[in-house]
């Protein structure tokens, strides 16, 4: 890449040899693409909205109206989820097939495109017929033969930053994606690890100082998820604003219509109604950044 000097955790050598399709042949070098009827590329900040998981067929139609409405780009919503600890009430259950049909309704009520998690080869067929691109999680970035298959599936994948990896690490695992000749390939930084996180309920702090890193090294688009990062629904919005600014290529927001109820993670989801107020102010910071944010002009 012209103009780089080799950084502290990325080598002139790693961009030429370990990561040459994920790399930047130039500086303006960025990536151009459409999923669904969706634009990704710069000056573009498509959203990612809805629950942790897709809880019931009702909950999904309802959260995929709403956020439709406020301008959101694609339904997000986890039917496979990496839960931490194995035992579960009832209501932690994952929905697993019935969720990826509760989705397929969803999509067809409300006509938006949708992002779910994969994190086990045999359910790609399953999966990739109603999910418009393969959410690979923070726990799966290095689980290197469900990256060879989902790539090979063709699908485009958002690759989650594992919350342990470098940016050198992350980067190598999309050159799995791309060396499959898939081009459609998205990074999502989700927070990392780290000391301090300012509250004892916040797991990881959110790195926006990958995202231009990252952009400085890859044309992929690089977006971030506030809501993963920090676990906590008031701080949410004004992270997704610094996304904006910092210049993400996308955010993914948690959106549940009564957020302490949530079955999974109740305390990063924001509502409806802050929803629709945090798109507005989004808009108007991407005014002011020349970034087209969301998709609402495609509604009404
Ligand atoms: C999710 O998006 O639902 C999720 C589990 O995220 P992560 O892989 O970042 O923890
Ligand atoms: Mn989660």
């Amino acid at each position: 890449m012209e103009n780089s000097s080799p950084g502290k955790d990325i080598s002139l050598e790693d961009i030429q040899s370990k990561f040459p399709l994920v790399a930047k042949q130039k500086s303006s070098h960025f990536s151009e693409f459409q999923i669904a009827d969706v634009q990704f590329g710069p000056g573009l900040c498509p959203v990612f909205a809805g629950p942790n998981m897709v809880e019931s067929e009702e909950l999904i139609i309802d959260v995929a109206l709403n956020i439709k409405n406020s301008g959101a780009s694609f339904l997000r919503g986890g039917a496979f989820k990496p839960l931490t600890f194995p035992y579960r009430s009832k209501k932690y259950t994952e929905t697993r097939e019935n969720g990826i049909g509760w989705l397929a309704k969803a999509k067809s009520v409300a006509q938006i495109p949708i992002i779910t998690e994969i994190m086990e080869e045999r359910y790609l067929p399953l999966i990739s017929e109603v999910s418009d691109i393969l959410q690979i999680g923070a726990r799966n970035m290095q689980n290197y033969p469900l990256l060879t298959a989902c790539a090979k599936s063709g699908k485009p994948i958002m690759l989650k930053r594992g919350f342990g990896c470098s940016l050198r690490d992350w980067l190598g695992a999309a050159e799995y994606l791309l060396v499959e000749g898939n081009d459609r390939v998205i990074l999502c930084e989700r927070g990392i690890v780290a000391p301090h996180t300012h509250r004892s309920t916040s797991r990881f702090l959110l790195d926006l100082q990958v995202v231009p890193a990252a952009q400085e090294v890859t044309h992929l688009p690089v977006i971030t998820d506030p809501s993963h990062a920090c676990f906590w629904r008031p701080w949410v919005p004004n992270l997704a604003k610094a996304s904006v600014a910092v210049g993400a290529n996308g955010l993914m927001i948690e959106v549940h219509p009564d957020p302490s109820m949530a079955a999974v993670d109740p305390l990063q989801a924001i509502d409806y109604q802050e929803f629709n107020q945090l798109m507005e102010q989004l808009t108007r910071i991407g005014e002011a950044c020349e970034v087209k944010v969301g998709s609402k002009d495609k509604l009404n």
